[in-house]
């Protein structure tokens, strides 16, 4: 007699599973064709095991045609499960079928030669036969568990073999699912008449739902939109295989600011009435959720991208509804199709912010196209980012000098140490490439302890021969945020056995700094025997109240204001050097250019000249070529 308890409420779990696999939203490109017909196949057997069991053991109320029938149909859908199976390991493993074609073959062979053996049964009683007793396992019914070890087998071999490279859960669940496939198949073995091994299959498949094909992978939670991950994974496959794909993209513009405006919940409850409006308005198009204000509208390619962005644009010509607010956002948008050349997922993405934050920075509702032009430019700035990394890490950051003269007699009192970075490739890269990058990625701190002591060494080196009083070397904020600072320079100075204050420090006054710890950093090193000099004065950052508490003793006036001077006269330029002259600090002009700009700056006040009439930054060699000419030595 055969123990079928197991069989309804399994029946019932995958039903279950069954309908909300078919009801959530999924991704296209993702809609895995073998798991739905895993599901169905899945299904076909449990029902038609349940009947063809039923009916065997109540064989003698059915036609011995209608008891062929139902095993048949029961061994059929039984064997080609199992080969499902096993391309569902293929799938995850996103093996080209085609690339295995040997155990593909013998997998499909297998499947056919079991099929023939169970549809041959009723004339031939090759897998089972039926008789007025009822069921008989036939000469070839160990085929059925033949071929399902060798789908299971199969799968664990391709999983060795090939999934090293995927995530050690995703390997882990692939390895789980099969074993209990071959636990259900062992116990199915030694206990033919427990019919149990559909319920290792459903957990089977649940392991597989739960980590590979579950939609809710793909669906931010807060807007119910595809999320970044869906996105990644469809521009992966498209990317991959070349599909056809144009997109339009928008964000928010200052997400940041408006969330604080409006508060995070009204901001919340905004983003959801956008993301209905979308979801209403383009019930065709696949749309994503990047949080922060970003959404994706992908489409297939030549479909109208104008129409749908002008739609949205008028749309933010209105307010959206939150709560009990009112939102007036702005939209800034970013277009691409399959013409740009992406070589990975991850190129595009980083694209694609990229292009999210200069939108955010236009005034008007602009769009930009995210071309080939773009692309290449982004790729340039990655090799930037690569050069620098290897430069620094190599220590191979140059030090190029640019003079600093009296302003009375031209005579070289001091030089600036300008960072420079040569790539074999890329050629001179200029600080404004590579200084900014630095700052973000903390390598600056590397950077500028390595210009540091460069500067150093050379001034020991030189400094007589050249009648250099000082060296500026420019500190980054960055470097001020850094406790050991004070110490690594002091040290430094030391090794090279020069007085700390041969080196000027030169800082410049920046947004966004905590400027409670660089004046500790200032006010500490001062101590040490550094001298400070403040950088870019008047460009427009620069704060009366924090000038005058810093132990300043030279200002450095930005080259903006000195040629805007030139062009037109007014009293800025005076003003400053009064300025600095009161805190009791020296002045030195930037981006002197010109011999009557030297001699003008002069009557102005300034005591000490820097630009290119006198000299560009040079490479040490050839500050120290030039210098010992000029002095005669
Ligand atoms: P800065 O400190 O204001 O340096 C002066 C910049 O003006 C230099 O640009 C110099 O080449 C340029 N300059 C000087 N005279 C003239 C002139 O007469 N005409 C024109 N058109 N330009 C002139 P550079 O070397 O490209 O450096 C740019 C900025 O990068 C520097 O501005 C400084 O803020 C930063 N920087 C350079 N090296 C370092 C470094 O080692 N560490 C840090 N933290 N920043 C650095
Ligand atoms: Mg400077
Ligand atoms: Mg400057």
């Amino acid at each position: 007699m055969w123990n079928i308890e197991y069989t309804i409420p399994t029946f019932l779990i995958l039903l279950i599973l069954l309908i909300y696999y078919a009801v959530r939203p999924k991704l296209k490109t993702r809609v895995n064709r073998t798991f739905s017909w895993l599901l169905a196949a899945d299904v076909a057997t449990m029902f038609f095991d349940y009947v063809s069991t039923i009916m065997d053991v109540y064989h003698g109320s059915y036609s011995i045609p209608a008891l062929y029938v139902a095993n048949t149909l029961f061994f059929v859908c039984f064997m080609l499960r199992s080969y499902l199976f096993y391309r569902m390991t293929v799938s995850v493993l996103e093996l080209r079928f085609e690339k295995m074609k040997w155990s593909c073959g013998i997998a499909v062979g297998l499947l056919l030669l079991s099929v023939a053996i169970a549809v041959l049964s009723p004339w031939k009683q090759t897998m089972f036969s039926i008789d007025q007793e009822g069921y008989h396992s036939g000469p070839f019914y160990n085929v059925l568990y033949i071929q399902f070890l060798y789908c299971i087998l199969l799968s664990i071999v391709l999983l060795f073999r090939f999934g090293r490279a995927m995530s050690k859960f995703d390997f882990v669940t692939v390895l789980i699912y099969n074993l209990l496939l071959l636990l259900g198949l062992v116990i199915r073995y030694l206990m033919p008449k427990v019919v149990i091994m559909n319920m290792f299959c459903l957990l089977a498949i649940f392991v597989v739902f739960l980590n590979f094909e579950n939609p809710e992978h793909f669906i931010d939670k807060k807007t119910g939109l595809f999320s970044r991950t869906a996105l990644e994974t469809t521009m992966n496959e498209l990317i991959a295989t070349g599909g056809m794909r144009q997109m339009l993209g928008f964000v928010i513009k200052n997400y940041v600011e408006n969330r604080e405006l409006y508060g995070g919940r009204q901001m919340d409850a905004g983003i959801v009435s956008i993301a209905a409006y979308l979801k209403e308005t383009f019930p065709k198009y696949t749309i994503y959720y990047l949080r922060s204000g970003q959404f994706v509208i992908g489409m297939q390619d030549g479909e109208d991208v104008e129409k749908v962005y002008e739609a949205i644009r008028d749309r933010f010509q209105n307010p959206w509804k939150a709560e009990d607010a009112n939102l007036f956002l702005q939209v800034g948008f970013v277009t691409e199709n399959s013409h740009t050349r992406f070589q990975h997922v991850a190129q595009f993405i980083d694209c694609l912010q990229d292009a999210f934050r200069r939108v955010d920075n236009l005034r008007k509702s602009e769009c930009l196209v995210l071309d080939e032009s773009r692309r290449q430019e982004w790729m340039h700035r990655l090799a930037v980012k690569r050069a620098i990394e290897n430069a620094i890490s190599e220590n191979r950051v140059e030090v190029y000098l640019q003079p600093i003269v009296d302003a009375g007699t031209y005579t070289l009192v001091g030089a600036e140490a300008l960072a420079r970075i040569t790539d074999t490739e890329l050629g001179l890269i200029m600080p404004r490439d590579f200084i900014q990058i630095a700052e973000k990625n903390g390598s600056i701190i590397t950077l500028g302890e390595q210009i540091f002591r460069k500067t150093c060494a050379f001034f020991a080196e030189y400094r007589e021969q050249l009648g250099l009083q000082w060296i500026n070397v420019n500190l980054s904020p960055i470097q001020c945020m850094d406790s050991d600072l004070p110490m690594q320079f002091s040290a430094i100075v030391n090794e090279y056995h020069i007085p700390p204050e041969g080196i000027h420090l030169e800082i410049t006054e920046q947004q966004n700094v905590d400027s409670d710890s660089m004046n500790e950093c200032i006010h500490e090193m001062r101590k040490m025997g550094f001298s400070f000099v403040l950088d870019d004065y008047g460009t427009g950052y620069s704060n009366m109240e924090r000038i005058r508490k810093l132990p300043l003793i030279n200002v450095k006036i930005d080259m903006s204001l000195v040629w805007e001077y030139f062009r037109t006269p007014d009293p800025m330029l005076p003003l400053c050097i009064n300025l600095a002259q009161n805190i009791g600090a020296s002045v030195t002009a930037e981006g002197v250019e010109e011999r009557h700009m030297a001699e003008e700056l002069h009557r102005q006040g300034c005591d000490y000249l820097q630009g290119y009439y006198f000299s560009p930054p040079v490479p040490m060699e050839d500050f120290v070529r030039k210098y010992r000419l000029d002095s005669g030595n």
